[in-house]
């Protein structure tokens, strides 16, 4: 065995220990449970539960967490330890049934959005069986579902659960109709890539924007940035490469399957693409990523920026949402096969795409609405705030041959010829990539590319996941009472194209002429998160999560308070940030540097006939640009304190969106003219140019 397959899982309590460590019967209810997403048995609770303490001990465990994802968009841990006194003194490590299943953190410290008042406190944590519990700093971690005393969802994972039930049901329903009789289950995979900075700890430390809020507030441009394109797919430098390899190990020691590490298009930047896998797995498994790469990234004298946006003028980072859909037996939905043309439960999956992504287009944006998110999309960098779907010349032609009515001939698909012998022929994909669109069918999945790289995957794929079930269960409902099955098939396809087409677009995603012709087809454009949020409220939308049993009135409604409060929490500290980098700092510093001009100013007349023009020119500008920064600080200060006194959190994240912003981004306008002709010795902060090269 090569040394990957030693180290991969070894801490994590995986099928092969179960197998090893369980007793056959117990064994077998366990992974039928997990197979299928049945209810946990309770009888064999005690046995998993004394198998996984003996083999975590054996690990080096001295404690157990529930380890679940509240509504922070991290994950929490309470840890307790296995000890149990047995009366003389002495103690043994004891794990129960009950403790496995069942958790009960004070819950009244994480938000709820006003699901849970404060006073009932108690929340509880549910194991949730298909992902695997492991091993983490000394503690065995069991992935859990977190939910208030009445059964409320307080946490990602449960709507995600409940997601993935949703589309299991009706997909089902789809598979069988093409006589797929054997299979049991219908699973979301997902494959997420993950955009990430690094930089050095020296000068992330000198920066309080980074420190507060995980993105410059300030900086002035460098001379080099992204422009010369040589830093993406690069050579990795070598304390990079150490980093990535350490990541690479410690993300296989837990199971996670991290497959490609690479630069990405800013300097700085990097991505981890892990090998895809069942939805609430690879959720759990991206939590685990961004976690060990802010850790180990320590280890190396490096810090890790998650931030959706850490520097102005480069490009941000986002996390690409690969989503495809299988059953147990390893058919994908999403699999166009030879001839896509004669592969019905491919044309059909795609067209379920199709309608839904266009008539549920909001949730998709409100999936990726945050703060930090905002800065990114529609900058020429990422996809617009447009939904839309790329599906390439050959499936467009497919679905449209079927509009019209007319025959398609699969295209043969053509052979690649790189021009030399030596190199083999391969055959090219049914179609080129599209990097700039939001949704783009990518061979045998869709790649959702809006969401932001901090963000949970959990919410993204909710709303996927219950869109595609309630378009699924429509087709269902036509097909399971169809008489002519082949007909009705080529019959909502063609309703598909007539009703959704507007969805599907192939061209350049970045362009001005897209806006234009989106708004021609009545498309949404929701630039921001204070204009997407509300919309989860509509009519539509809670019906649709109550149909599918995804997220009832009140726990949308807790949702949309959670978002918008969160969203004007990051937007106070970032001004609480500038106001304090401006005041302490930055004013002075250019006060600093005027009054050595203004010294050489007065040295040069007590010497007389020497020239101090570029003295002062520097002087008036430095000086103007301080005014300003002073005027604006305070006009900044007091609009913060106006919003803090709203109490309507949508009025209030409306203020932080259209004042406070705009306010920041006026005095950075500012900071940074006078951060290009201050020398570097009295600029108090690195600059870009030495953070983004400091590596
Ligand atoms: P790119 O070229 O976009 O960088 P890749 O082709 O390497 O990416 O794949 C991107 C991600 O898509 C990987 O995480 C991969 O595992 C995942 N992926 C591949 N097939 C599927 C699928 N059927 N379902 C979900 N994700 C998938
Ligand atoms: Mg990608």
């Amino acid at each position: 065995m090569s040394k990957v397959d030693e180290i991969f899982g070894l801490n994590v309590f995986n099928d092969s220990v179960m197998k090893e460590r369980l007793p056959e019967d117990v064994y077998n209810i366990l992974k039928s449970t997990i197979k299928e997403g049945k209810t946990i048995d309770s009888s064999i609770a005690d046995t998993v539960a004394t198998a996984m303490k003996d083999w975590a001990i054996e690990k080096g465990a001295t404690h157990f967490t529930h380890w679940f994802q509240p509504l922070t968009g991290i994950t929490a841990e309470k840890h307790d330890s296995f000890i149990s006194p047995v009366g003389d003194g002495h103690i043994i490590m004891e794990f129960s049934g009950k403790e496995l299943i069942k958790g009960e953190p004070d819950a009244s410290s994480f938000p709820s959005g006003g699901l849970r008042a404060t006073f009932e406190a108690r929340g509880y944590t549910a194991w949730d069986p298909s992902s695997y519990a492991f091993v983490k700093d000394e503690t065995l971690c069991i992935p859990t579902a977190f939910c208030s005393y009445s059964g409320e969802a307080l946490d990602q994972k449960t709507p995600l659960l409940r997601s993935m039930e949703a589309i299991n049901k009706q997909a089902l329903r789809i598979v069988k109709l093409f006589g797929y009789e054997d299979v049991k289950r219908v699973n979301v995979t997902v494959g997420p890539e993950q955009e990430y900075f690094l930089v050095e700890k020296n000068m992330y430390e000198k920066r309080p924007d980074l420190i507060f809020c995980g993105r410059t507030l300030i900086g002035a441009m460098p001379p080099k940035g992204q422009e010369m394109d040589d830093h993406y797919f690069g050579v990795l430098k070598p304390r990079v490469a150490a980093f990535m390899r350490e990541l690479d190990n410690e993300l296989w020691k837990l199971g996670v399957l991290a497959k490609t590490e690479h630069n990405e298009a800013a300097p700085s930047q990097h991505e981890l693409a892990p090998i895809f896998t069942t939805i609430n797995i690879a959720a759990d498994h991206n939590q685990l990523t961004m976690e060990m790469m802010k850790k180990i990234a320590l280890k190396h004298g490096l810090v890790c920026l998650l931030h959706e946006k850490p520097f102005d003028g480069v490009n941000g980072s986002g996390k690409h949402n690969n989503w495809s859909l299988s059953t147990d037996t390893g058919i994908n939905f999403l699999k166009p096969g030879k001839k896509p043309d004669e592969n019905p439960l491919f044309l059909i999956s795609l067209a379920a795409v199709i309608a839904a992504v266009d008539e549920y287009q909001e949730l998709l944006r409100i999936a990726v609405a945050t703060a930090g998110n905002d800065h990114r999309l529609g900058a020429n960098e990422a996809p617009p705030a447009i939904i839309s779907i790329y599906l390439g010349d050959e499936l467009t032609g497919i679905l449209e041959a079927i509009e019209n009515g007319e025959h398609h001939d699969s295209a043969k698909r053509e052979k690649m010829n790189m021009g030399a012998d030596i190199i083999p022929s391969f055959r090219k994909d049914n179609a080129d990539r599209n990097r700039t669109s939001p949704f783009a069918f990518t061979g045998n999945k869709f790649e959702f590319r809006m969401l932001g790289s901090a963000s949970s995957i959990s919410d993204v794929n909710v709303m996927l996941n219950t869109m595609v079930a309630e378009i699924f269960s429509r087709f269902a409902d036509r097909l399971e009472k169809a008489v002519d099955f082949e007909g009705e098939i080529n019959a909502i396809i063609k309703d598909v194209m007539k009703n959704h087409k507007r969805i599907i677009f192939n061209g350049d995603g970045y362009s001005e002429e897209w806006k234009k012709e989106a708004e021609k087809r009545g498309l949404l454009n929701l630039a921001s998160t204070v204009d997407a949020i509300p919309l989860l409220s509509s009519e539509k939308n809670v019906s649709l999560f109550e149909k599918h049993k995804v997220l009832n009135s009140s726990e949308i409604n807790s949702r949309i308070d959670i978002i918008l409060e969160n969203y004007s929490k990051i937007i106070h500290i970032e001004a609480l940030t500038i106001l304090e980098m401006m005041n302490r700092e930055v004013m002075p510093a250019i006060v600093e540097y005027t009054n050595v001009l203004c010294t050489a100013v007065l040295d040069k007349n007590s010497i007389g006939g020497i020239n101090s023009t570029v003295e002062r020119e520097f002087i008036s500008r430095l000086s103007a640009a301080n005014k300003e920064i002073y005027s604006l600080s305070e006009k900044l200060k007091m609009t913060v304190a106006r919003a803090e006194r709203t109490e309507e959190v949508l009025e209030k994240a409306k203020i932080y969106h259209d004042e406070v912003l705009k306010l920041m981004s006026d005095i950075r306008k500012y900071a940074d003219s006078a951060e290009s002709v201050v020398p570097s010795k009295y600029w108090p902060y690195p600059s870009y140019g030495e953070i983004l090269s400091s590596i």
